[in-house]
């Protein structure tokens, strides 16, 4: 009987090798306050100086999302207090933002669905405030570290939902590489507003602004959990006194939400035009840039040019990482579906815990090697799964000395082969005699036969080979 009614904000950081406005640093993790510099640290006089690459950036993600980027875009000023943002205001987009009126597509339980984003504009990230005991301390390293807004329509109808475009968002924002996007590192970081109305109803009710969630899970238990107080409110008839526009936060041990503050509206933050900065006219080549290739595309080719199929594409689209590995391996002039087995199932399987396909012990050159292997009949596919484990612990190990040191190289060497045929074949005159007169089927018998005498060693291709011209 009730509607969700949900719109996304998420803060991208950009990963770039300096700031929006200065050519202070960006790396993370670093001593506090190493990465600033007049201009982040609003000292009098300094200017800021846009970065071309943030820039660039920003368009690439509206190309991606079939947005309009606009040629002119500006930048004002958001005037608040915070100890963590020393000009006392954060140089962002308001009414004409580098990119508007984007789209993306979600899928859940097998429906399509087209979300509308309204919205994706630059801005500086502020700094970090550190609370400690009988301390607050200040970390400018963040402040001018470029972000990209992205405003969603409030288009999702369950937290499903917004998982989903959440997930996507994130892919493509990973393979057009434009952000790290790592969620514990709050490079990428996410604010729901929710809000329900009944079934049928067109206008928007009041929404709540859940802050900063960093993880898909908390996402998800933050909208379940503020539908269910808003709906409870709404039935006990305490809906006008309960759900009033605000920040909330969501509590990540009990897994409900709070009210952390009334929720500002924009007037509230004097807007104008920074004075420090020309509106950004984009040049041509700008809107020319041809960006890389996305998921979805991928995917496709993946499934049309290669032939691999759909379930198996979306493990290898599942992260760029993964997608590059695959690449890297296919770079080789390997069998792509050879290589889908060897990475999706048995190098996948090996990799746990700690080790992920980016820092796995076995690069995409390594694991080709082996493959190659594999298909030149060095060694047989049951040999390479040793051989994968072994090198997967001893990465100082080629594979090719993996082979050795476990003595798994296929017996190819014609002579030694035909030697033990001859064998099996006088031992076995009846059934040759029989085989000849037209039971085909003892075919299988004399490969078996020639193979447990060859204790596995021998590869089964040359068997067949040679024991098809003895046989006449
Ligand atoms: P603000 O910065 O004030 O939060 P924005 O325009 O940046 O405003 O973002 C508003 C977000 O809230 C958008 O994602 C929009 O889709 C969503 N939204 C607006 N009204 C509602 C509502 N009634 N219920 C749920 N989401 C809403
Ligand atoms: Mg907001
Ligand atoms: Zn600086």
């Amino acid at each position: 009987m009730f509607e969700v009614v949900i719109g996304l904000e998420v803060h991208a950081q950009l990963n770039t090798k300096t700031k929006i406005f200065c050519s202070c640093a960006t790396s993370f993790g670093e001593e506090p306050n190493i990465n600033v510099c007049p201009t982040c640290l609003a000292l009098p006089g300094a200017l800021p100086v846009l970065n071309e690459e943030a820039v660039k950036k920003a368009i690439f993600f509206g190309k991606a999302v079939n947005a309009t980027i606009n040629k002119k875009s500006v930048f004002n000023r958001k005037n608040y207090f915070y100890p963590d943002l020393p000009k006392a205001y954060q140089i962002s987009q308001f009414d004409i933002p580098i990119v508007e009126n984007g789209e993306l597509f979600i899928n859940v339980n097998g429906e399509n669905k087209r979300i509308g984003i309204t919205r994706a504009h630059l801005e500086e990230d502020a700094g970090k405030n550190i609370h400690e005991s009988n301390f607050s301390k200040v970390d400018l390293n963040r402040a001018g570290t470029p972000l990209l807004e992205i405003v969603s329509e409030p288009e999702l109808r369950s937290s499903d939902e917004a998982v989903a475009y959440l997930k996507k968002l994130h892919s493509i924002i990973r393979f057009l590489d434009i952000s790290d996007a790592n969620m514990q590192e709050g490079s990428f970081r996410c604010d729901a507003n929710v809000s329900i109305r009944p079934k049928g109803d067109t206008k928007l009710y009041t929404r709540v602004e859940i802050k900063n969630l960093n993880s898909f899970r908390f996402i998800q238990k933050a909208i379940d959990y503020e539908v269910k107080r808003q709906s409870e409110a709404w039935e006990d008839g305490t809906y006008e006194k309960e759900v009033v526009q605000e920040t909330r936060l969501f509590d990540t041990s009990s897994l409900t939400t709070r009210s952390m503050r009334g929720k500002e509206e924009a007037a509230e933050y004097r807007y104008f035009p920074d004075p420090d900065l020309l509106p950004v006219l984009l040049k041509d080549e700008f809107l020319e840039l041809k960006i890389p290739e996305l998921p979805d595309e991928k995917k496709k080719r993946y499934m049309q040019e290669l032939g691999i199929k759909e379930s198996d594409a979306e493990v290898l689209i599942s992260s760029l990482e993964m997608s590059r590995f695959f690449e890297n391996l296919i770079a080789q002039n390997l069998n792509a579906k050879l290589c889908v087995n060897w990475l999706n199932t048995e190098l996948m399987g090996l990799l746990k815990g700690e080790l992920t396909i980016e820092n796995s012990p076995v690069d995409a050159q390594k694991l080709g090697n082996l493959i190659k292997r594999i298909e030149e009949g060095v060694i047989s596919a049951k040999a390479g799964k040793e051989v994968l484990a072994y090198v997967f612990e001893n990465t100082e190990i080629s594979i090719d000395e993996a082979i050795d040191k476990l003595g798994l190289k296929q017996v190819s060497d014609d002579s030694a082969i035909e030697v033990v045929i001859e064998k099996i074949l006088n031992e076995n005159a009846d059934k040759v005699t029989e085989y000849k007169s037209g039971k085909d089927k003892l075919f299988g018998f004399f490969v078996g036969q020639v193979m447990k005498e060859g204790k596995g060693a021998f590869n089964p291709a040359k068997v067949n080979e040679i024991l098809k011209s003895k046989l006449g």
